[in-house]
């Protein structure tokens, strides 16, 4: 038979326990990493939305300002013209914190007439020929130009405003530069919000092309593509994750700019959320640790009080069934206030207790004779064998009734019990303290005398015969024995043997007459 693996209660409910315990506490760091990583998320999504917001805030004003100072160069060009005109350029670029990177005045044919500093690329009398400086001349209105790149192949936005005369005859424009790759009004205003942990900003003209970004290699860009991006060109504001080109996810804030519909955006790699999550763990299980191995003990304790009685319980059971039929093995002392526990108890105690006695009358029962209460036949052959073995000398009585039969024939059956009942408590007190009586069969018994020759047993048979010879029966007579001795080790050394010597005696007493004692000698018996 297959046998199972077997295991102790205590391991078994300490490790369920165990189990329990790291899997609450793993579940629990779970579920705060994932709260913390969210809020955290939620949190730089919110910081950059709003980030975006004031950059958007700032840069209309900005361009708000640009367009006063050109507005007011443009009122001064439809009067001035020349040198005037030159000054009023220089003027502004020479102001503390210029605009622009350079300011130029165009006639309505895109003439050069006046250009600060000299050194653009550009000078007075030159035709501007680019398609944006065409399309300023065209629209006759304050304008921000995608970036392009000028004569002088610099990536640069242009802002422009118109000249109209006192009339309202148009005279050209005044434009304004920013040098997208080199320091400008914008990057200065956006590279001082440059953060140390990765986030940063950029803006994207309205046609989706990089206008400033913390790598100039990438200016001019076309990232209309990108799902924010595509989103704030749409006028849209918010926040969401995005992935870069570079397959680096981010938490994006985005805001638009309302005057030029640029779209501003500030941006966050997610992967700095890992590292304060990371430490809140590590300072959670450190936290949590004392009280986790609190916890680990006090159900330890309690994984022992349960199992401890069970245990107990067990090895009592495992100890009884081992003795059976020895001495009951005492029952523990349990100490549990649990109830199940306590009636577990409660009935093994009472069918150990029922199970003693049972196997205690059933050992008294297989060893006495029902009707008389004395020894059997069986505890007869046992104990002879026994003192035998032991060599312990003893003398043999064997005893019958005489005409048995008739009294069952004359007085009935149960009155023939009750002089076989009679016979037997006659016995006990005849014989010595510590010889023993036994029911052979029907109406014979027999006794065995310790440590006594067959004169010494010869005597004792005597007196029992004397006694129910002058004894009255529950039949109202006397009922007269005949009796046999043989002597172990004298006459004989095996059981079977020495019984037979002793009936040998007994039918000799028959014999000669019955109501008599013989005791067994070689050639014949002879009597007492
Ligand atoms: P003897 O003197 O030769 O012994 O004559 P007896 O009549 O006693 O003859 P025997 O010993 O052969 O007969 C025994 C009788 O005892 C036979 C049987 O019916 C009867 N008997 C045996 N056991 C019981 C018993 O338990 N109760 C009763 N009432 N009678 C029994
Ligand atoms: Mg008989
Ligand atoms: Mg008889």
């Amino acid at each position: 038979m297959k046998v199972s693996r077997r295991f102790k209660l205590q391991i078994v409910i300490s490790g369920i326990l165990t189990l329990s315990i790291l899997f609450t506490a793993a579940i629990w760091l779970f579920a705060s990493f994932q709260v913390n990583k969210k809020s955290l998320e939620t949190s730089y999504l919110k910081n950059n939305y709003w980030y975006a917001k004031k950059l958007a805030s700032e840069t209309n004003t900005l361009l708000s300002s640009m367009d006063a100072v050109l507005q007011t160069v443009a009122d001064q060009a439809a009067y001035h013209s020349g040198k005037e005109m030159q000054e009023d350029v220089a003027a502004l670029m020479d102001s503390r914190e210029p605009y622009f990177n350079s300011v130029f005045i165009v006639d309505q044919n895109r003439i050069v007439q006046a250009v600060s500093p000299s050194a653009t690329g550009i000078s007075i009398g030159q035709q501007l020929d680019s398609s944006v400086s065409q399309r300023a001349v065209t629209l006759k209105k304050p304008f921000i130009s995608t970036p392009y790149r000028g004569i002088t192949e610099r990536l640069i936005v242009l802002v422009s405003y118109p000249i109209f005369d006192g009339s309202g005859g148009y005279k050209g424009f005044v434009g304004g530069t920013i040098y997208l790759e080199g320091d400008n009004i914008l990057s200065n205003m956006l590279e001082k919000h440059y953060y140390e942990n990765g986030s940063y900003v950029y803006v994207v003209d309205q046609t989706g092309h990089l206008i400033f970004h913390p790598n100039k290699q990438r200016l001019s860009e076309d990232v209309s593509e990108n799902k924010i991006v595509a989103k704030v060109l749409k006028g849209e504001e918010g926040f969401g994750k995005v992935v870069n080109t570079e397959g680096k996810t981010f938490l994006a804030g985005y805001a638009l700019e309302s005057k030029s519909g640029w779209g501003i955006v500030s941006q966050t790699p997610l992967s700095i959320t890992n590292e304060p999550i990371c430490n809140m763990i590590v300072r959670s299980v450190k936290l949590a640790f004392p009280f986790v191995v609190l916890v680990w003990f006090f159900a330890w304790w309690i994984s022992r009080r349960i199992s401890r009685p069970l245990q107990q319980l067990a090895s009592y059971t495992e100890e009884t069934t081992k003795t059976l039929g020895q001495p009951p093995v005492p029952i523990p002392r349990v100490r549990t206030n649990i109830y199940e526990i306590q009636q577990l108890f409660e009935s093994v105690k009472y069918s150990s207790q029922h199970v003693h006695s049972y196997l205690s009358q059933l050992q008294e029962e297989t060893q006495t004779d029902g009707l008389t209460g004395i020894a059997n036949r069986k505890t007869f052959d046992f104990v002879m064998k026994d003192l035998m073995h032991n060599d312990i000398p003893f003398s043999l009585i064997l005893l019958d009734i005489d005409h048995f039969k008739k009294i069952n024939d004359t007085y009935g059956h149960p009155m023939g019990d009750e002089v076989i009942k009679f016979l037997a408590t006659v016995m006990p007190d005849v014989i010595r303290e510590g010889d023993m009586c036994f029911r052979y069969g029907g109406e014979e018994f027999c006794i065995i005398v310790l440590y006594s020759d067959e004169e010494g047993a010869g005597n004792i048979a005597e007196r029992l015969r004397q006694t129910m010879e002058q004894s009255i029966s529950p039949a109202g007579i006397a009922a007269t024995l005949s009796l046999g001795i043989s002597a172990f080790p004298k006459h004989a050394v095996s059981p079977n043997e020495l019984v037979k010597l002793a009936d040998k005696a007994l039918y000799q007493s028959k014999q000669e007459g019955r109501n008599r004692v013989t005791i067994f000698s070689q050639g014949f018996s002879g009597h007492v």
